[in-house]
């Protein structure tokens, strides 16, 4: 089965170069990660991306918007992005240069970091963007759920934040990253309502290969299993893993113990051209 990976990171940022290097599952490198995207059958995965300057760490209030891939100076082919969004540095001459970004093939849609950033889906800062994602039909994609920084502030993450931007802006379509987690049944609501609204199931577990086992048996993804029957969406779910916080051979079997057979097609491949009609190109 060939698969699309809608949620990878490859850029410079300390806190994935430690996760993945420290406990040395996987090699957060290009070499690394199409080495991991071909032994899984993973065509094509979409980055995120982010940027933090340096010793600051991510959130990084002074990242210039748009943000891009930084890990290697070239990227591979099978790698496409979402341009990151930062609020602090959202203005008209970074909103010029971000709809220059949108033209490139490569840009396939835009990621904006709540939690991170202390601003709501919904806030007017944000409103210029949606405007550029409904112009050029690209998706938005939101952190949403636990942040990778303690630094981050929850509220507004939450997955029920996103309702209000769906309703707004019914021409646009939206991902929740990582369904919410841990709130993935009020996640599961707000994809169920709204037929604009996407999740991922990206980073879900962040850990190696043994832990993406541990955590699978017993009561730990019981919210998870649960959310997924209420959503009854799985035309609207998309693979993703998050790497490098997960390795992703052992990711994908995870995903797949958790999806009905018969909509494994949909969830870790057709799904994705939908939501990303840019990355038919890349593919087709
Ligand atoms: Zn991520």
């Amino acid at each position: 089965m060939k698969i699309i990976d809608a949620h990878i990171h490859f850029s410079n940022i300390c806190s994935f170069h430690e996760t993945a290097e420290k406990q040395s599952f996987v090699s957060y490198s290009k070499e690394g990660l199409l080495k991991e995207f071909e032994e899984s059958d993973v065509i094509l995965g979409i980055g995120m991306g982010l940027t933090e300057t340096k010793g600051i760490g991510f959130p990084d209030p002074e990242a210039k918007t748009p943000m891009g891939l930084d890990l290697d100076p070239t990227l591979p082919k099978n790698i496409v992005y979402s341009v990151g969004i930062n609020p602090y540095t959202v203005n008209d001459s970074s909103l010029i240069s971000l709809e220059e970004e949108l033209k490139k093939d490569k840009v396939v849609g835009i990621k904006i970091y709540l939690g991170y950033y202390p601003f709501y889906a919904y806030d007017e800062i944000y409103h210029p963007i949606y405007v550029l994602a409904e112009k050029y039909n690209l998706p938005v994609v939101f952190h949403t759920g636990d942040t990778y920084s303690e630094r981050g502030l929850l509220k507004y993450s939450h997955p029920l934040t996103l309702d209000e931007v769906a309703v707004r802006y019914r021409n646009v379509r939206f991902i929740m990253a990582h369904f919410g987690d841990p709130w993935v049944l009020t996640g599961a609501e707000v994809v169920y309502k709204n037929s604009n609204m996407y999740a991922d199931l990206s980073g879900l577990i962040v850990g190696t290969e043994k832990e993406l086992k541990n955590y699978s048996e017993g009561r730990f993804l019981d919210h998870l299993r649960h959310a997924l029957v209420y959503c009854d969406h799985y035309d609207r779910l998309l693979f993703g893993t998050d790497w490098p916080l997960a390795p992703i051979k052992p990711y994908i079997e995870f995903i797949q113990q958790l999806i009905p057979k018969k909509f494994h097609e949909d969830v870790f491949f057709n799904n994705a051209l939908r939501v990303f009609p840019k990355i038919r190109k890349w593919i087709l």
